[in-house]
């Protein structure tokens, strides 16, 4: 565990979330959205192809008829450009809106996304244009250190969600008493995706829904 006691967390009240309820932070990518679906559809708008062979990024993207995948550099590039310029015309991973929408009654929900910061504008269109109208972070590396950041300024029951053991690891390991679970919202992808006995896995939004709350009630 690394400390990081220099992590710049902005207040709660700041983002207008309360302190008088439970605190869920919830990620985008294979949570909220269908990434690998989105950006597979704007690589194939570049002559390109996604191909979901493994749980992995840069290393699924193929020219057409080629075995050796897209050079890394070139593939972020292409993660770059979706982001700044294409990232709002995903798809919402079905059932998550109205899990949210249920949650928001009973809890404070801000979204905690690793994207690339000029990504900011698109992600909030595009929380807003499918009601998910919560407070967005964008964040870089390992979800821990800015998640107890926040999670430290509520006495409330928190919880966390993402698609990535590297993240929900990071803020077990930061904060606890935190409930984390891992949802994975690609069908393809799924069979790929590593799991762990921390994390409960539920890849259905309705039932992670309800674990959610049954995680921060009382
Ligand atoms: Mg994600």
């Amino acid at each position: 565990m690394t400390e990081r006691p220099d992590i710049a967390a902005p207040r709660l009240a700041d983002l207008g979330l309360s302190t008088a309820r439970p605190l869920v932070l919830i990620d985008v990518d294979e949570v909220l959205g269908l990434f690998m679906q989105g950006f597979g559809d704007y690589l194939a708008e570049q002559g390109l192809e996604m191909r979901i062979e493994r749980f992995a990024l840069f290393q699924n993207i193929y020219r057409p008829g080629e075995t050796q995948h897209l050079d890394i550099a070139e593939g972020k590039a292409h993660f770059d450009a979706f982001f700044s310029g294409h990232c709002h015309l995903m798809e919402p991973a079905p059932g998550a809106i109205a899990a949210l929408n249920r949650l928001g009654k009973s809890a404070e929900i801000l979204i905690l996304s690793n994207a690339p910061a000029d990504a900011e504008q698109l992600r909030a269109e595009w929380l807003r244009m499918h009601g998910m109208d919560h407070p967005l972070i964008l964040n870089s590396g390992p979800k821990g250190p800015i998640a107890s950041a926040l999670i430290g300024q509520t006495p409330h029951k928190t919880a966390f969600v993402d698609d990535l053991l590297s993240n929900l690891d990071s803020v077990a390991d930061h904060s606890p008493p935190t409930a984390t679970f891992q949802h994975v919202a690609d069908l393809r992808l799924r069979r790929y995706a590593p799991a762990s006995d921390r994390h409960p896995r539920i890849d259905d939004w309705a039932e992670l829904g309800e674990a959610i709350e049954a995680a921060i009630r009382g």
